[in-house]
């Protein structure tokens, strides 16, 4: 545990650690490109640069924070006119080849560079020789593409293959102005569910979603928390989505309620900084077509309409069954079970089975699982499979997944359902309720860690939130 000095000031350091770790820990600032907290340290940017005051009058000397174990009483300079100088030239260095197209860079606003230019350098280049010319667009992979010219060759994303996602998908080939990222031939890279995180760690514009490319700058986007619903590890991430200052009223209005991008949101409790790319395309799940209409058989009615017929169903009813959704928050589901727990007999059903290509499970962040709450489900309604019991007269399903097939003859059918679907029109009751972007609420993931996602969206006038639908059945079940 040794304490040394900071600018002077005395700084605590945990056995092991380096300057860098230290002191950010204790709140001083060290830039850094190529040094990752998540990865091993390559050493290879140098603008972490520090000087480390002599002993007994002996010079000082300098070396890279990120590299750099700590010594008890060692005295360490962050922001020396030395350290500084040496600094700028890191810059000049970095910045020969860089091109400074931020104008057209999807990480401008971003980007670490812009930062550490701004703070050490700020000057045009000094050099003579025109920049090295390289491809703009180099495709890596079907979801990333490569701006060679911008690559500082940190070896971020190569670390991150190797070290995190174990892919190996990516190497630097070539040596000095001619090194070049590359993808492994063998398309490894392309089946790494994990590469997109390469474009989050990458410090510049090097590497670029291409379901992101010059979508939106960043600072029109505004991010908001939520949790991955896509398996039981419950990622929290960070929904970015259109700001309400920056509301488009032409030029496709739509974006205003799109999810423009998802980036993890760093949580040690569950998935660290990171997350798979299924949880990058949570719009494809989200943005699928809606159902925004309350129906009885097929024909339109009000939300209204729908909840009296429903609570008349269930009040019939001799012999209730509900299929509860694995998808719904803590919140709907006590609310389920305080408002019809005691009135339906209840199975936990799984909305989401996983879909033909996709990772199963590994061992990183992927559960087979695909649901986000069966922990909560289940807890509250136990884990029978699901099987209708004989004279089963009435069934409510909430939430995708159940085939209509395996409906017992004759049974009247309540379906809360937030998307479009041919079995909405056959209902005898057919509720369009919320999905996760319209409500605020919480998961517990399969481990048992309890996140919390918050609303982006507001719900059409006709669709339902399902926890006040909930309530509203509960006279029938009072009545009952
Ligand atoms: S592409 Fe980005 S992360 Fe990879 S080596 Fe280049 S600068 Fe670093
Ligand atoms: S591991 Fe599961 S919860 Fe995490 S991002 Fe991927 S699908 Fe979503």
């Amino acid at each position: 545990m040794p304490d040394f000095f900071i600018n002077g000031q005395p700084v605590h350091a945990e056995k092991g650690q380096t300057v860098m770790q230290a002191a950010l820990a204790a709140g001083f600032y060290i830039p850094y490109f190529c040094w990752h907290p998540h990865l091993s340290v390559a050493g290879n940017c140098r603008v972490c640069v520090v000087e480390v005051e002599g002993e007994g009058g002996s010079d000082s000397w300098s070396d890279i924070a990120c590299n750099m174990p700590v010594s008890e009483g060692m005295r360490v300079l962050t922001d020396s006119e030395s350290v500084r100088e040496q600094r700028r030239q890191v810059l000049q260095f970095i910045l020969l080849n860089h091109p400074v197209d931020c104008g057209i860079c999807d990480k401008a606003g971003e980007c670490m560079l812009q930062d550490h230019h701004y703070a050490y350098n700020g000057e045009p280049s000094i050099s003579t020789v025109p920049k090295v010319r390289a491809t703009k667009y180099h495709e890596l992979s079907e979801r990333i593409v490569l701006d060679n010219e911008r690559c500082i060759v940190c070896s971020r994303c190569v670390r991150f293959t190797r070290e995190v996602s174990k892919s190996h998908g990516l190497a630097i080939r070539n040596r000095g102005d001619h090194s070049l990222v590359r993808a492994a031939e063998d398309g490894r890279f392309g089946a790494d569910a994990y590469s997109d995180n390469v474009v989050d760690i990458c410090p510049v514009g090097a590497l670029l979603s291409r379901n992101f490319l010059h979508k939106a700058r960043v600072w029109y986007l505004q991010a908001t928390a939520s949790v991955c619903p896509g398996c039981a590890r419950g990622c929290t991430v960070n929904l970015w989505h259109r700001r309400r200052e920056w509301k488009l009223n032409a030029l496709d209005p739509k974006q205003n309620t799109e999810i423009a991008r998802v980036t993890p949101l760093e949580n040690p409790a569950v998935n660290g900084p990171w997350i798979c790319n299924k949880g990058r395309d949570l719009a494809r799940i989200f943005e699928r077509p809606r159902a925004g209409q309350p129906m009885l058989k097929g024909r339109p009615a009000t939300l209204l309409q729908a909840a009296s017929a429903a609570r008349g169903l269930i009040a019939e009813s001799a012999r209730p069954v509900a299929l509860v959704s694995s998808w719904g928050s803590n919140e709907e589901l006590a609310a389920f079970r305080d408002a019809l727990g005691s009135r339906l007999r209840c199975f936990v059903k799984s909305d989401h089975a996983p879909v033909a290509g996709e990772v199963l499970e590994d061992a990183l962040l992927i559960r087979a699982d695909k649901n986000p709450n069966t922990a909560t489900a289940q807890q509250l309604f136990g884990s029978a499979p699901l099987s209708l019991p004989d004279g089963t007269d009435l069934v409510l399903v909430w939430g995708e997944g159940f085939d209509f097939a395996g409906l017992p003859r004759g049974a009247r059918v309540i379906f809360l359902n937030g998307y479009l679907a041919p079995e909405n029109g056959h209902a005898d009751v057919f509720v369009p309720i919320s999905i996760q972007t319209e409500r605020a609420g919480h998961y517990t993931s399969f481990a048992g860690v309890t996140s919390r996602f918050e609303r982006l969206f507001a719900r059409a006038p006709e669709v339902a939130d399902a926890e006040e639908f909930f309530a509203q059945l509960a006279v029938t079940a009072g009545a009952g």
